[in-house]
């Protein structure tokens, strides 16, 4: 599994990605993306491909998919 990347000094917290990945990300008070759960940004499977749309519509490029550890 992938985990998803946020470059905290690209990102302009527009929240897009939020809006493309509710299940993964939701928005916080200042508009940045956090985890829904806990901090853990590992994508599920079934979460793929809208984890790649986010990351190719980011306005900042400021996601990545990495390869998650373990
Ligand atoms: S879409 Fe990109 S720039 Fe916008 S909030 Fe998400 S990571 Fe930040």
């Amino acid at each position: 599994m992938n985990r998803l990347h946020i470059d905290w000094t690209a990102c302009d917290g527009r929240g897009l990605c939020t809006e493309l990945l509710p299940e993964l990300l939701v928005e916080d008070d200042w508009g940045y993306p956090a985890a829904r759960t806990g901090g853990d940004l590992t994508v599920p499977v079934a979460l793929a491909g809208e984890a790649r749309e986010a990351v190719s519509r980011c306005p900042a490029l400021a996601l990545r998919l990495v390869r998650a550890e373990g």
